[in-house]
């Protein structure tokens, strides 16, 4: 049998070393994280002291991510059922539906997506304040 070596699948695999010298095509996440753009929907926040406790927001979710609880306190006098909502992201699509009917403008979504968790109960969670002032 006539052995033949095959050279260029032997060199092949090394000119990958060419890549070592080259600026990485991705960004080094978390120490550099890409702007969200304009616009983007992402977690929800609600202002307490708006929120009316109305249900619109739950009634309009076709995802039924949204379910309405008792919070630790009303900061609404006029919150009238003593509810806020409470959002599952294990059912949520950011579809915006719910922001969109929200009679106080108190609901939102920011640019804000990342949640790293080992606890899937996390995923379902009351709706925070918002931190600042979002568009
Ligand atoms: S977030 Fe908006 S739609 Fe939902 S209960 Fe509060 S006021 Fe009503
Ligand atoms: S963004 Fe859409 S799917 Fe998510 S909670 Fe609001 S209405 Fe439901």
């Amino acid at each position: 049998m006539n052995w033949k070596p095959d050279i260029k699948g032997l060199i092949e695999p090394f000119t990958a070393l060419k890549y070592l010298f080259k600026r990485p095509a991705t960004i080094t996440y978390p120490d550099v994280k890409r702007e969200t753009p304009a616009g983007y929907r992402g977690f929800h926040v609600n202002d307490q002291v708006k929120c009316i406790g109305c249900g619109i927001c739950e009634d309009i979710c076709m995802n039924v991510a949204i379910d309405m609880v008792t919070p630790e306190e009303i900061k609404n006098p006029k919150n009238t059922s003593g509810l806020i909502p409470r959002v599952d992201y294990g059912r949520c699509c950011w579809c915006s539906l719910c922001t969109d009917v929200c009679p106080t403008k108190s609901l939102k979504l920011t640019p804000e997506y990342v949640l790293v968790t080992e606890d899937p109960n996390d995923f379902l969670y009351t709706v925070p304040e918002p931190k600042g002032d979002i568009q």
